[in-house]
């Protein structure tokens, strides 16, 4: 039995056809976690729906309407890059519970899965790029009106940035000079990216994405990385470790959103970094020692994962899973010792 529960629904399956989406990877990860007895059936909780009050707490009124009343214009669902239908909404409302009760869950025993959610690209009056809801701030969101939180940090780790995290939570001025703990002596090895700092302010968000990648257009994030095509492992893993540790030193989390999507590897189709299967993994045991450490409580969601070969996609997120366990087995919280 797991230290911590797997939130899941078999609604999580997205009914959008074929397409390099693989919506039944959440399915696919569950049945692997069973069968490799990483989880039992007992890890797993099935969420309920977010509601649409939640929704609104950041979707605008008029765009929430459109997806309950499927009226939407051809443009807007072109921009969504995934067919709309009744189902598909309900899909995401599910995806946004669990990443309610995720981040719930989370406060409780310091670290909870949503087996789905990481809608980074849906903004407040849009959706594209697969998302059409912003599940993990919706959830921010929704812990902070009950006062179960005042401030969260998300840490966005798809290849691709996390425009609409970025625009949700209003890193809006944008300042280019490098932070008080980057040098370009120790970075000396790190070629190629660029690291900028923009403000935050009850929520701050860093992301690590190729910079040469969609979304063309990045709102500022409080930390973006913009990674090098073909970054590799071990630049990764030291950008994260600086972005992660500078981020930690501005800014005290009640709550760490973490985005592990599987798309930095190495084959995947909609992305150009070059990392392995293995140092995915240590990406994510990089994540869960920092919040680990200082006892801070971290919610994760899945988001992109687009292999040649579907295993590969599921192999990434659930060593996510194991990734937590070794970790919360294994290292003390700074509460404990
Ligand atoms: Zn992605």
């Amino acid at each position: 039995m797991l230290p911590f529960k797997l939130v899941y629904s078999e609604k999580y399956f997205l009914p959008i056809g074929e397409h390099v989406f693989r919506a039944d990877k959440y399915r696919l990860i569950r049945e692997l976690l069973l069968q490799q007895t990483v989880a039992d059936e007992s890890d797993f909780i099935v969420p309920p729906p977010a509601s649409e009050a939640d929704v609104l707490l950041v979707h605008s009124p008029l765009y929430v309407n459109k997806l309950m009343e499927g009226s939407l214009t051809a443009r807007e669902e072109l921009e969504m890059e995934i067919p709309y239908s009744p189902q598909v909404v309900e899909a995401f409302m599910l995806h946004t519970g669990g990443s309610i009760l995720a981040a719930e869950l989370a406060l409780k025993d310091g670290v909870c899965i949503n087996v789905g959610g990481g809608f980074h690209h849906a903004f407040p009056e849009h959706g594209e790029g697969f998302c059409m809801i912003n599940d993990f701030a919706v959830a921010i969101r929704v812990l902070q009106k009950r006062g179960a939180i005042g401030r969260a940090m998300t840490v966005d780790c798809d290849v691709h940035q996390g425009n609409g995290t970025a625009f949700i939570f209003g890193a809006a001025t944008h300042k280019p000079n490098p932070l008080p703990s980057w040098s370009p002596g120790a970075m000396g090895t790190l070629q190629g990216a660029t690291m900028s700092e923009g403000s935050s302010k009850d929520v701050f968000t860093i992301s690590l994405h190729q910079a040469n990648n969609y979304p063309f257009i990045k709102p500022a994030s409080s930390i973006d990385i913009n990674l090098p095509d073909g970054c590799g492992d071990v630049e990764y893993l030291a950008w994260l470790d600086n972005a992660l540790s500078s981020g930690l030193r501005q800014f005290d989390p009640e709550l760490i959103c973490y985005v592990a999507g599987a798309d930095p590897f190495r084959e995947d189709q909609l992305g150009g970094l070059n990392l392995t299967i293995e140092g995915l993994k240590r990406r994510d045991e990089l994540v869960f020692r920092a919040a680990r450490v200082r006892s801070i409580p971290v919610m994760v969601t899945y988001a992109g994962g687009y292999a040649n070969c579907v295993e590969d996609t599921v192999a990434i997120h659930c060593n996510t899973v194991i990734a937590a366990a070794e970790v919360y087995r294994t290292v003390p919280s700074e509460a404990s010792r």
